[in-house]
């Protein structure tokens, strides 16, 4: 039995999201003659509350486009120094927007207003970059699946307003977040000018994501779509299976969660586990007194499969294809290291 716990991106599709798939009525999108991908968007933009919505293949291209629409090159953005888009995107905020980033130690990747406040550079000193968008994370992929408070979200919100920033959410794993803290779409959609969600992580679609926005700032989203190679045809197929992802596959999430809180008690009993740090979704980040390579070696000889972050750090995610059978194996094998 192989238990691939190194992301839940590895998901792959359920009967009933292949049927959806079987199913979808397609068109080309590149017309905007998709009815799969139209209703897709549709959807996500009604359940946050926003006016308009856009299909990508990847969170990155989302992330990306976002960048784009809020700035001009030379300008400046800020983000927590583990966020994706500065350390996973490959260098696209440079790249593609010309942008730099001023980044911010956060607490597991969660940044605060003052720290968002002390970091804008002001406008009238024209030598540093001019400050033009702020770019939060939820739940946090490199700070282990943390999720903020309405109320720190708000208070940033506040700042951004007062002076002019753009807002930006990284919602990739917000289907987590909002499960965890009992949060819903529109509270999101009334503080950000843009959101960002995955369909192909904990949801179990095989690809892609949605940017979801405004008309006025959104206008321009297809023609970035393009640029960065983002038009697709009949994609209508990936876009069904995300609509099924959001209407079946979400509130499941808990189970993950649930699952990653046990295996984080069983690692904190263990002698050779230093610490593992908090967990409020369904990453589990924990680190150890033994070599990490030897450690995740010893694993893989019982086909479990997760990834060391360096430093001693290993991290495992817990998903949909991640069955109670494999769970209470592997709490087994775990009891059973020395
Ligand atoms: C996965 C992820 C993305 C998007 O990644 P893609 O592989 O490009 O779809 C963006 N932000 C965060 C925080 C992520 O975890």
């Amino acid at each position: 039995m192989r238990i691939d716990l190194r992301s839940d991106t590895i998901t792959k599709p359920t009967k009933g999201m292949l049927q959806s798939m079987m199913n979808a009525v397609v068109g080309d999108d590149v017309y905007k003659e998709d009815p799969s991908v139209n209703e897709l968007e549709a959807y996500l933009a009604n359940l946050f509350g926003k006016e308009t919505a856009l299909f990508f293949p990847t969170g990155s291209m989302a992330n990306q486009a976002a960048i784009k629409l809020h700035t001009q090159p030379g300008e400046q953005l800020i983000a927590d120094h583990y966020a994706h888009v500065f350390n996973y995107e490959g260098g696209g905020v440079s790249f593609n927007s010309g942008v730099s980033c001023k980044l911010i130690e956060g607490n597991r990747g969660m940044i605060t207003a003052d720290q968002v406040e002390a970091a804008i550079n002001p406008p009238d000193f024209y030598h540093s970059p001019l400050t033009a968008l702020v770019c939060v994370e939820n739940t946090t992929n490199k700070g282990g699946g943390a999720c903020y408070d309405i109320e720190t979200l708000k208070s940033i919100k506040d700042v951004c307003e007062r002076h002019g920033l753009g807002f930006h959410l990284d919602g990739a794993r917000l289907w987590n977040a909002m499960i965890a803290k009992d949060q819903s779409p529109k509270d999101f959609g009334k503080l950000f000018d843009t959101i960002s969600v995955c369909l192909s992580k904990g949801l179990g679609a095989p690809m892609g994501s949605v940017l979801i926005g405004d008309t006025e700032l959104m206008k321009n989203a297809i023609r970035v779509r393009k640029v960065l190679g983002g038009g697709m045809r009949q994609v209508g197929f990936m876009a069904a299976a995300g609509l099924y992802g959001v209407k079946h596959q979400w509130d499941r999430l808990a189970e993950d969660h649930k699952r990653a809180q046990e295996i984080g008690e069983v690692l904190s009993t263990l002698p050779f586990v230093l610490h593992v740090e908090p967990i409020d979704t369904n990453i589990v980040i924990f680190k150890i007194a033994t070599n990490e390579d030897e450690f995740i070696a010893k694993m893989a000889e019982k086909d479990i499969h997760f990834y060391s972050m360096g430093q001693g750090k290993l991290r495992l995610v817990t998903h949909h294809d991640y069955s109670e059978r494999m769970h209470q194996y592997f709490l087994e094998v775990l009891q059973s290291m020395d």
